[in-house]
């Protein structure tokens, strides 16, 4: 099993190159395939097993071969629970994205909001943000989540263990309703389910 026998693009193939990875992870092998064909994908993966790569490769892939001239809203949204995982998630899909037209940001709470707004101001494809820090620059009017392709919900577990599950669903209200859904949980919990349940349709489902 190679990155290139998955079906990724050659500037994303370079990317991983860069990264020194040689063979994807089992998480990756699963997961790249059904989001690479636009399918909704549930899956169980713990962090360190590579999930990060796992959605952010097949999503790159998405974006740079069916690309939007003229103007350039946000097309996917990565939501994650914390300011460190929000910081990671940017830096990989900074990385991956070198050989790519793809520009992105990232919004967290707890630090002035001005340099992030100045970031989204720019143009980018691909926002990486905190549940708190987005309904508060949309609802200023500051971002739109309105033409967004593919929503990408991370440790969804703990998501819900912080109680961000009706921030959540203020975030699904705001993003159009054809689109292609990610969902991402180390445990499935009742309370999971019924999340992914609202969230995914018809979602291929992965174990790492
Ligand atoms: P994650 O689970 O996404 O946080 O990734 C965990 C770590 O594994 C990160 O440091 C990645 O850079 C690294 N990683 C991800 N995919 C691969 C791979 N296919 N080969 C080697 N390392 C990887």
């Amino acid at each position: 099993m190679s990155f290139k026998s998955l079906g990724l693009s050659e500037p994303l193939l370079k990317a991983i190159a860069k990264k020194g990875y040689e063979t994807p992870s089992p998480i990756q092998a699963k997961a790249i395939p059904p989001v690479l064909e636009g399918k909704d994908v549930l899956a169980s993966a713990q962090t360190g097993t590579g999930k990060t790569a796992g959605f952010t490769l097949p999503l790159l892939h998405f974006l740079s071969e069916n690309p939007k001239q003229k103007y350039r809203p946000i097309r996917a949204l990565i939501l994650t629970p914390t300011r460190e995982l929000a910081a990671q998630i940017f830096a990989n899909v900074r990385e991956y994205s070198e050989f790519l037209n793809i520009k992105s940001a990232v919004i967290f709470g707890g630090v002035n909001q001005k340099p992030q707004v100045a970031a989204i101001r720019q143009g980018i494809d691909v926002l990486v943000a905190t549940p708190g820090r987005l309904i508060d620059l949309e609802s200023q009017g500051l971002l739109s989540i309105k033409r967004v392709e593919v929503f990408v919900l991370d440790e969804a577990d703990r998501m819900l263990d912080m109680g961000f599950l009706r921030d959540i669903e203020r975030v699904m209200k705001l993003m159009p309703a054809k689109r292609q859904n990610l969902m991402f949980s180390a445990t499935f919990s009742k309370a999971i389910k019924k999340l992914a349940y609202s969230i995914l349709n018809n979602p291929v489902q992965i174990e790492a």
